[in-house]
């Protein structure tokens, strides 16, 4: 179980915290009583709406630009947890793929993830102690037709949680990766193809079943927010003794 207190105090960072996943995770440590959040995002706006109650330093911007990494770097002393986050959906078949789509997909779920993984293990490198987790997808370990790049990206997240964990656990830091099924946030609203879905289901409510109905064996959905407990305990100590595994929370839909 998670300690009541164990988050009382601690500096937190996380991706993609303007919407979804992300969000939820930023307001679950709130409440747990983090001293600071840094949160990243593309969507200001959005980071500056959350409403938390502790200390926060939002910064809008590109996961994938190296240099919003070297200038956060300057100016972290210390980081316990990291939650990693930020990514974007794409689809497709192979041979209709184009290389832009591949190489936006690629830039944001993994070159992002990178970028934001090292700065986390720089500075818990530094101190001793951390944790640290990826949003990877199911999508990492199932392969699903016009799925390619997404897929990919996410393979290999899973793929760098288990080499950071391997090369962190010498310095006291557990990496992990968290695979989610399909969770109902915004990032079907970005997708193209969603609205059509929508229409044809009469609500966007509908749309989420009717997409659940046919893939998990569960039948539903999972909420962002109880995503964002279960990152909040491969983050506590009540993780303690994992490390480089990636937590399948996808209702049945890999089996
Ligand atoms: P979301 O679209 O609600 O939130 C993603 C956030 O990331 C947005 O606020 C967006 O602005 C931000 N973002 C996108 N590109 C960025 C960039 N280049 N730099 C900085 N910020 C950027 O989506 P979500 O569902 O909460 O997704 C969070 C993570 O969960 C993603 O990595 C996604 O692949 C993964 N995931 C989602 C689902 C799902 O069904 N929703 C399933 C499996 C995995």
């Amino acid at each position: 179980m998670v300690g009541d207190s164990e988050f009382s105090g601690k500096v937190a960072i996380v991706t993609g915290a303007a919407s979804g996943i992300g969000a939820a995770a930023a307001r679950w440590l709130d409440k747990r009583g983090v001293a600071e959040l840094i949160l990243i995002d593309m969507d200001k706006p959005g980071l500056d709406a959350l409403g938390l109650s502790c200390r926060t330093k939002s910064l809008g911007g590109d996961v994938a630009d190296p240099s919003l990494w070297k200038l956060l770097e300057r100016d972290l002393p210390r980081l316990d947890h990291a939650v990693i986050n930020a990514g974007i959906a794409s689809n497709g078949d192979i041979v209709d793929l184009d290389i832009a789509t591949w190489r936006k997909t690629m830039a944001v779920n993994l070159d992002g993830m990178f970028l934001s993984l090292r700065t986390a293990l720089r500075v818990m490198k530094r101190q001793g102690s951390g944790s640290v987790v990826l949003t990877a997808s199911v999508s990492g370990i199932k392969a699903a037709a016009g799925t390619a790049a997404y897929s990919a990206s996410k393979a290999a997240t899973i793929q760098l949680a288990k080499v950071a964990a391997a090369e962190a656990a010498k310095y006291g830091v557990r990496v992990n990766a968290i695979a989610p099924g399909g969770v109902d946030t915004g990032i079907w609203d970005r997708a193209e193809w969603f609205a059509p879905l929508v229409e044809q289901h009469g609500g966007r409510a509908e749309a989420l079943a009717a997409m659940a109905r046919d893939a998990t064996p569960l039948g539903r959905f999972a909420s962002a927010d109880e995503v964002a407990a279960q990152i909040g305990f491969l983050l506590s100590d009540a993780a303690a003794t994992i490390t480089g595994t990636c937590l399948v929370s996808d209702g049945g839909v890999s089996l």
